[in-house]
């Protein structure tokens, strides 16, 4: 079984941020799973996966476990590079079915606000093709206002940034995930803790987090 790391937080504590700028500096080569974007991209193919998760996603709701949990456990098994997991788990069974799959991941917890996570979201524009994420401010610009670095396509905002369902992100963050924290205590996964609510801190301890488990 490959090393699993988990970033684990609330949607906008700056999960995917962070680890785009740790994996631009990092010699090692790791297979990012965030399902979000697996997602995303299904739904913009028009996927059976895609069609069965749109409505949930355009809510700020959470896709059903039975169609989340086998597509990550089964991509965590084949993976022959450590696995980065963004937003899984995101409720107790799906917790409980990295456990019972023989997983344990090394968590990694980023701490962030609400008002700082409703400006990020406000602030957020993202890449529909490769998922690279930028910012309005000068935090994380692309180079060419509107246009993806990556990849050349145009940019805009995520429709679930919009603050009334970033809000209702956030309260089912609250309900359904963060007791996932208490199976991996129960479970003695270790949980580093970050306070994501100053970047360039934050991104320091990340790396240290990386390179020493
Ligand atoms: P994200 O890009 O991580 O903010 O995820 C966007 C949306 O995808 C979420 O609001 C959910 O609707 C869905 N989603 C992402 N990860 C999961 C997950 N682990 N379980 C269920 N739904 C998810």
């Amino acid at each position: 079984m490959p090393t699993v790391y988990g970033l684990f937080g609330p949607p906008g504590a700056g999960k995917g941020t962070q680890w785009d700028l740790y994996e631009a500096t990092s010699t090692i080569s790791y297979n990012n799973l965030s399902v979000g974007n697996i997602l995303r991209k299904n739904v913009a193919a028009g996927t059976p996966l895609g069609q069965a998760a749109q409505a949930y996603m355009a809510s700020g709701g959470l896709v059903p476990d039975d169609i989340i949990n086998g597509l990550v456990i089964d991509e965590i098994k084949n993976s022959s590079a450590p696995v980065v997991l963004d937003g899984f788990p995101r409720t107790v069974g799906q917790a409980q079915a990295l456990i019972d799959a023989g997983i344990t991941p090394v968590v990694i917890y980023f701490h962030v606000d609400d008002e700082i996570i409703l400006k990020r979201a406000e602030n957020r524009i993202v890449c529909f093709k490769c998922s690279s994420t930028y910012t309005r401010d000068d935090f994380k610009p692309p180079v060419v206002e509107g246009v993806c670095d990556n990849c050349g396509s145009t940019l805009g905002r995520r429709s679930d940034d919009d603050p009334e369902i970033v809000k209702h992100r956030l309260e089912v963050y609250r309900s359904e995930t963060l007791p996932v924290l208490d199976v991996f205590r129960n479970h003695n996964v270790k949980i580093f803790e970050i306070d994501n609510s100053r970047s360039a801190e934050a991104r320091k301890q990340f790396a240290e987090i990386m390179s020493n488990n």
